[in-house]
């Protein structure tokens, strides 16, 4: 990456724990461009596009987006939500799962009540056959999201998984003690804003990380939601898996709502179980803001798709 993208990219992941342009972007509603990232508003328009997406072979895992809530009431309003999600997800018959942020579950306020709201919703989901995935979020959550997926793994719930970030150095050492554990991991390179300390800076680097994170994990039998978008890594993960006889039931491919939607499709049709993430709801702008510093083509490409309105 060279350096101006480097110095774009940190700049639009700033802005999205901007508070101020956040209010202002989420009250012009989805017309900035975000729905081609976001599925919709409200739960029901999330539901439509998982059940469109199921029609290609395709699962889903819903996302109600929010994070970094402010007050404990807030974080409450979210687990409801969740728990109407997990009803819905069963009334409507698609094949699919959840994920969420612990800090949307008032994890910056109150470890505990955090746990004991996501302890809630995975035994809601557990009594329901749904499975929860804690979304890994930026450096200072990491322990604790490690430590609230260990406790309630300990408290006998096989439903709940979290995800790792192959761009943090620490991250090795966290794949072998969580397989060790048996924990169901999503692997990713990383979306977040990290400091040179603690996080590889270089993209390479990093793509090199997540091949050897995906060896470990193929290689420990523990199940493994590869998630990337990065075709050469896709092409090796289908390579080494046959070369090593690894079972396709021992992982599957993830990929984000409106992101190389035709390939999702494509690995669906070969056998792979593939599922998109589908992430709905108001509060959409940190989410879409990651989505353009990932891609500062995406930036032009939206700013071209306003003027032609
Ligand atoms: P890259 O090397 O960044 O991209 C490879 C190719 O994919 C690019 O060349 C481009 O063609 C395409 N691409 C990638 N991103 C975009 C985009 N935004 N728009 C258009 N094309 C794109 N990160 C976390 O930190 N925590 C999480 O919990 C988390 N959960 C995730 C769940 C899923 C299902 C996925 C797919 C990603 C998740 N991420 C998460 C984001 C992840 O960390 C990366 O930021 C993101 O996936 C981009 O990296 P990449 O692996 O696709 O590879």
């Amino acid at each position: 990456m060279d350096v101006g993208t480097r110095l774009f990219r940190s700049a639009l992941l700033g802005l999205a724990g901007n508070r101020v342009a956040r209010k202002f972007s989420e009250r012009y509603g989805m017309k900035l461009g975000a729905s081609r990232f976001v599925a919709g508003e409200t739960m029901e328009a999330a539901i439509e596009q998982a059940k469109r997406i199921n029609q290609q072979g395709v699962t889903v895992t819903l996302d109600y987006l929010g994070e970094s809530v402010s007050s404990l009431e807030e974080a409450k309003g979210c687990e409801l939500a969740y728990l109407d999600l997990l009803q819905a997800i069963r009334a409507s018959g698609i094949d699919g799962n959840i994920s969420l942020k612990p800090t949307q579950f008032g994890l910056a306020i109150n470890e505990d009540s955090c746990l004991a709201s996501i302890r809630k919703v995975t035994k809601e989901a557990a009594c329901l056959g749904l499975f929860v995935r804690l979304d890994m979020e930026d450096s200072p959550w990491t322990d604790a999201t490690l430590r609230i997926v260990r406790t309630l793994k300990a408290e006998g719930y096989k439903n709940i998984g979290t995800v790792i970030q192959a761009c943090l150095y620490r991250s090795r050492q966290d794949v072998r003690a969580l397989s060790a554990e048996g924990i169901n991991l999503r692997l990713v390179k990383g979306a977040y804003k990290e400091p040179p300390s603690i996080a590889i800076p270089s993209k390479r680097k990093v793509d090199a990380n997540m091949r050897h994170l995906i060896r470990t994990r193929l290689d420990s039998g523990v199940y493994t939601a590869i998630a990337t978008h990065d075709e050469e890594i896709i092409r090796w993960v289908k390579s080494y898996t046959r070369t090593h006889n690894i079972p396709r039931t021992a992982f599957e491919f993830q990929m984000l709502y409106g992101i190389r939607t035709p390939l999702q499709a494509a690995l669906a049709r070969e056998g792979y179980t593939v599922r998109s993430y589908v992430p709905f709801g108001r509060s959409w702008y940190p989410y879409f803001v990651r989505r353009l510093a990932e891609r500062p083509a995406n930036v032009l490409f939206i700013a071209r798709s306003l003027f032609k309105r």
